[in-house]
């Protein structure tokens, strides 16, 4: 698997944001569920994340996004985490993962660099092609933010 690092992780905040829906996402517990939301960027080139309603145990849905944008803010990035440990259930993105991103026609904005899934091990992103690369290590992208 290919690896990459967005850019918009250097920025302190969005990977407090990240950890928080991780936190909220209750991992390994039976109240484990999706966590998810875009990332956007204000008027002023500021980065930050509006999160979606709370998911269930595998899945989870988008609120409007047309034209890759939400109240006139473009989509930089959208996330979701996969809270569920079992052997049962996949870390990775899944199929239907891959799909949602390619085959969603208001996730094609040139800014936008895909859905990050973030999973108890590793954070991986689904590109707007709907490849999946590695992003790196869950616990070094989110704990230090
Ligand atoms: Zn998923």
């Amino acid at each position: 698997m290919p690896s990459s690092r967005p850019e918009f992780l250097n920025d302190q905040s969005i990977r407090a944001a990240l950890s928080q829906a991780w936190q909220a996402s209750q991992a390994g517990t039976s109240s484990g569920h999706e966590e998810g939301g875009f990332i956007l960027r204000d008027d002023s080139g500021q980065l930050f994340v509006e999160r979606w309603d709370k998911g269930v145990q595998d899945t989870i849905s988008l609120p409007p996004h047309g034209d890759c944008k939400v109240s006139g803010h473009e989509i930089v990035a959208s996330f979701h985490t996969h809270p569920n440990t079992g052997s049962d259930y996949l870390q990775e993105p899944s199929e239907t993962d891959r799909r949602a991103v390619r085959d969603d026609p208001d996730l094609k904005g040139r800014f936008y660099e895909g859905e990050l899934v973030i999973s108890q091990e590793k954070i991986y992103l689904v590109e707007r092609n709907g490849q999946v690369s590695e992003v790196g290590d869950t616990q070094e992208i989110l704990v230090r933010a």
